[in-house]
């Protein structure tokens, strides 16, 4: 059995080894967690089904009622991951995750500001509280009487968190905080902060996390930002000055904030995965509904190609976005800690379907997608951010290419001096490498491997699983020829990194379907799985080619030479072709 502290199924899949006891069988709810989810589901369907107008109200003011929030918290949705000794419920990812699905089917600010409160703003408690944070806090958290906020971004440090200018520094028994946070969801009304500070007043880096409370002299929070989405959710800056903040909330060790900010995002990515597949559900009922009520040419207007295209299309980036974000789910409750690359896979993935179905809703809809009465554009908006926070996708992709290098790179640290030459040198240096060199040969010299292959796929998915197999080894020969010419500064060669990013996304995803089949026909039979069938095979269809695709670009990214054309944009700053 593959070690769940190290393990990572997509790293492997990079080597050309297939770790299939990691995503098989699929992970499902148990019957109690089903009937937990079907209580909660009713719940929300009961509170928020009737309130479509009173969203549409508070989306052009730009703000929940507090009384709205409220009722949230008398609902005990703040107190979702909370667990059941602190008076929460306890809930685990994969049912967490599928919690927050049902709040994006009515609201995205509901689902924004829930998951904030529960995915990222409390998430750091939870993983790195001592007992007696644990203690102090999470009760008051469950109830909502805290709510929580995530405060890493400033005005000069998004992406590169890194960059942080708060600081924190110490006098005596308190660390004295001082900086300004930018777009903190539920900034204005949260009273728990996680705050990122640096602790060292040298260079870069040197972070440290705090839990911060509204009621410490000099924390304040800005007006509401006036925002294109979830406008009903609060988004402000938040100020520290002079906060005199006890050592005791300190949250993890001093100095290793960083690799904190880093744990909650990967953790919380399941939660907003779980929101835009809830959100594609709602679109995708809204928009056949109204395929089959609008007439045009003397017909339903669901009765052309084009419109049953869409529509099917909507649904199977709904399957695959879903099989994604619960295959991730399911492997942090199994017990698997390193899933950071799968976790920003399914970020990606299921942000980028939810903005395709929105615009594709849309449009079936028509010019009545267009008016703010009905909930598409509303919809259009809200999912749009989704590919923005939480780690932009552009960065996210970098990461997950250079995730599956990283490797390589790691042993060449412990290389003696001379061997260092080897990445300038790939061909010739490659025989001095160790094990991972030699697995990478092996690949390259297209050995049979043990471990590039499936053996508990049920068998009628044989072919599928053949199929898989074989695109697994084509991207770890790409992610080796990806080292090979660029040696260290791979880093920089952010086009192949996207491309073989694009190609692992794929894999993924169809490696999660492929297993969510598979489990289908082993417990229900190849009859009742007909319908996941039908997706895999749609799946397998689109993404041979565009796997195909991106992997042809690792080798040659700019197609047709749009980096210059860039540099010449940049050079004039205008269009330069008139
Ligand atoms: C509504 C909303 C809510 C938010 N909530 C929170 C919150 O609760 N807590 C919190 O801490 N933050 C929050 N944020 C901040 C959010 O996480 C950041 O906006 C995000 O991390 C991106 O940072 P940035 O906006 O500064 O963009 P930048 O980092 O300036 O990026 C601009 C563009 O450049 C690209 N880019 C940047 N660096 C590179 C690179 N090295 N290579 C290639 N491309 C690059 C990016 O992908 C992006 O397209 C929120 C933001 C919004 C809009």
């Amino acid at each position: 059995m593959p070690d769940k502290k190290t393990a990572s199924f997509m790293r492997s899949l990079c080597l050309g080894e297939i770790e299939e006891e990691i995503i098989l069988p699929f992970p499902e709810p148990t019957a109690q967690e089903r009937e937990t989810l079907a209580a909660i589901a009713a719940t929300l369907k009961a509170m928020l089904g009737p309130r479509e107008k009173d969203f549409r109200a508070w989306d052009v003011a730009g703000e929940f009622p507090p009384s709205f929030i409220g009722e949230l918290k008398d609902a005990g949705l703040f107190g979702l991951v909370v667990p059941e000794g602190h008076g929460g419920l306890g809930l685990g990812t994969a049912a967490y995750s599928r919690v927050v699905q049902e709040l994006a089917r009515y609201d995205g600010s509901v689902a924004v500001t829930v998951g904030a409160h529960s995915s990222i703003g409390m998430r750091g408690l939870l993983l790195f509280g001592t007992d007696e944070q644990r203690a102090r806090f999470l009760p008051r958290l469950a109830t909502g009487e805290l709510v929580a906020a995530f405060c890493l971004t400033e005005p000069g440090a998004g992406s590169d968190a890194a960059g942080i200018r708060t600081t924190a520094v110490r006098d005596g028994d308190d660390w004295i905080l001082n900086g300004e946070k930018l777009w903190i969801t539920n900034g204005g009304f949260a009273e728990f902060f996680t705050v990122f500070a640096k602790t060292s007043l040298e260079g870069r880096g040197h972070i440290t996390a705090f839990i911060v409370t509204r009621d410490l002299k000099g924390v304040s929070s800005g007006p509401h930002e006036d925002k294109m989405g979830i406008r009903a959710s609060s988004t402000t800056t938040v100020t520290f000055e002079d906060v005199r903040v006890p050592a005791t909330n300190v949250l993890g060790e001093v100095g290793k904030g960083f690799k904190v900010a880093m744990k909650i995002l990967n953790a919380g990515r399941t939660g907003l995965g779980g929101g835009s597949v809830g959100g594609m559900k709602r679109l995708i009922e809204f928009a056949s509904r109204h395929a089959r009520e609008r007439s045009q040419f003397g017909r339903p207007i669901a009765s052309f190609e084009t419109i049953r295209q869409k529509l099917g299309q909507m649904a199977l980036d709904c399957y695959a976005a879903e099989s994604v974000v619960n295959l991730v789910a399911g492997l942090v409750d199994r017990g698997y800690e390193e899933l950071a690359v799968e976790s920003a896979i399914s970020k990606v993935l299921a942000s980028e379907a939810l903005w395709r179905t929105a615009d594709e809703a849309l449009q079936i809809a028509g010019g009545a997608g267009y008016m703010r009465e009905l909930p598409y554009e509303r919809a259009l908006r809200d999912s749009r951010i989704n590919r923005i926070f939480e780690g932009t996708n552009e960065i996210l992709r970098l990461f997950i290419a250079l995730a599956a290098v990283n490797d390589v790179v790691d042993e060449l640290k412990d290389l003696p001096h001379s061997m260092k030459g080897v990445l300038a040198d790939p061909v010739k240096g490659f025989g001095l490498l160790s094990d991972y060199a030699k697995r990478r040969a092996s690949l390259a010299a297209g050995l049979p491997r043990e471990k590039g292959r499936f053996t508990l796929v049920a068998g009628p998915l044989a072919e599928e699983a053949k199929a898989f197999e074989q695109q697994a080894r084509e991207l770890a020969l790409a992610a080796d020829r990806l080292l090979r010419r660029h040696g260290k500064k791979v880093v920089e060669a952010q086009l192949a990194c996207r491309a073989l990013a694009d190609a692992m996304i794929d894999l993924f995803a169809l490696a999660a379907i492929l297993s969510r089949v598979s489990t289908r026909v082993e417990d229900h039979g190849e009859a009742a799985a007909a319908p996941d069938r039908a997706m895999l095979t749609a799946f397998t269809a689109q993404a041979r080619r565009r796997i195909r695709r991106a992997l042809a670009s690792v080798d040659a990214p700019d197609e047709g030479g749009t980096l210059a054309l860039g540099d010449r944009v940049l050079e004039t700053a205008r269009y330069a072709w008139e």
